[in-house]
């Protein structure tokens, strides 16, 4: 990957930058250069939008299988989430008990840090999703 590429992602993820579909206005997170419904029609006419990062829970469960570097995490819960403009993300759920969780809550998404490579100080982020108060 070239560095200005690397960067571009880097700034889509943090800002929460997709873009959107210029001939059918359909979202799409993370971004994508081309819309796969609408194909050569749509090149060139990806526009960038931010997103809210506001969603509805569509569907969720409780992950008991720990990743190797999560394991104090384990058990955890995974929701897809339907955000306003339409994309659907998967992640993390925290700030909730499971039993708690409903389909149709309306969450938000955090940025958080999901681990760093050492030495070389790569921090990686990714969104969680966490109930609107
Ligand atoms: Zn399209």
């Amino acid at each position: 990957m070239s560095i200005p590429r690397f960067w571009r992602e880097i700034r889509q993820r943090y800002k929460g930058i997709g873009t959107e579909c210029g001939v059918c206005n359909r979202v799409y997170f993370p971004p994508r250069e081309v819309c796969p419904d609408c194909g050569r029609d749509s090149l060139g006419d990806m526009k960038e939008r931010e997103i809210s990062g506001k969603g509805k829970v569509l569907t969720f469960t409780e992950v008991h299988e720990p990743m190797p570097d999560f394991e104090i995490l384990s058990p955890y819960i995974m929701a897809i989430v339907e955000m306003d403009e339409g994309v659907r993300m998967t992640g993390q759920l925290v700030g909730v008990e499971f039993d708690e969780v409903k389909n149709g809550m309306e969450v938000e998404a955090v940025l958080r840090k999901l681990g760093e490579e050492s030495p070389s100080g790569i921090i990686y982020y990714g969104y969680k999703f966490r109930p609107c108060r």
